[in-house]
């Protein structure tokens, strides 16, 4: 009798231990997922456009089409866009990036940033950085004239530079780095008659002299294309940039970050909303 107590009891208190344990381990579970799951709200998209023309020509060119699909899923899903100068804010002082932020960029200075792209970010309300390579400014019927650019700048759109001659920077000796980087924000600042405060490097090359020449020569930023999201870990001389293809699943695992890991299911099912919807 006595020991058929003891067995009870010990069966009992075993069931106790194995419940606790299992409680433990749920509560665990779920904070180290919340935790993982703020900072990963935290994070923000910076892509990276260069040309968008009526149709792809090159895989730096998306159409026109798509990229007002683009756009048009950011507007329906209430998304904010912000200048890179208001994501050096929030980096800078710490205050929360707003949720469903993202930054566009446009590299190299292509007439159609001002043809196709403008008349569509005003159009649909929001920011973006141009990047101008300087020796193609005014010389070259493809790219931006500096009166288109200094447009740009007077509504809305942010100008970057993209250094002079598009060269690695990584390859260049510290002189000519330094000429790059200098020499093209002084053409640019006389032509917009304000600040240049971020420069993109050519193919996101660089190295510790490159951050260290932009910093010095007064960059407030710069960027790579390290293809990851933005926090305030980011090393602000290499903020990272997400390429933007003629891909909607693509884009959209992009800037939906809760699809990076949520995988196909939530891919079908939003590629349902946009096919719908648009
Ligand atoms: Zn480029």
């Amino acid at each position: 009798m006595k020991s058929k107590n003891t067995t009870k009891s010990s069966t009992k208190s075993f069931h106790h231990k194995t419940l606790l344990l299992v409680t433990l381990s749920l509560i665990s579970v779920l904070l180290v997922s919340f935790t993982f799951y703020q900072k990963f709200e935290d994070k923000i998209p910076v892509l990276m456009y260069h040309s968008v023309q009526e149709t792809k020509v090159s895989e730096i060119t998306i159409s026109k089409k798509c990229f007002v699909k683009q756009l048009k899923y950011l507007k329906a899903n209430g998304f904010k866009t912000l200048t890179l100068d208001e994501l050096y804010d929030h980096l800078n002082s710490g205050k929360k990036i707003p949720k469903k932020s993202v930054v566009l960029t446009f590299d190299d200075g292509y007439k159609d940033n001002y043809t196709k792209v403008y008349p569509l970010l005003k159009q649909y309300g929001f920011k973006a950085t141009v990047f101008v390579q300087t020796d193609k400014t005014d010389k070259d019927d493809y790219f931006l004239t500096s009166s288109q650019i200094k447009e740009l700048s007077e509504n809305g759109v942010e100008i970057g530079s993209h250094t002079v001659t598009h060269k690695d920077l990584s390859t260049l000796s510290n002189e000519d780095q330094e000429k790059e980087l200098s020499d093209s924000k002084i053409i640019l600042e006389k032509i917009i008659g304000k600040p240049v405060n971020y420069i993109a490097y050519p193919y996101g090359s660089c190295n510790d002299e490159s951050k260290k020449i932009a910093k010095n020569l007064g960059y407030k930023g710069a960027i790579g294309i390290l293809d990851e999201y933005t926090n305030e870990d980011t090393d602000i001389f290499e903020i990272s940039r997400r390429a933007v293809i003629e891909d909607m699943d693509n884009f959209l695992g992009k800037v939906e970050k809760n699809n990076y890991y949520m995988g196909k299911y939530k891919f079908r099912k939003l590629r349902r909303i946009i096919s719908s919807k648009f």
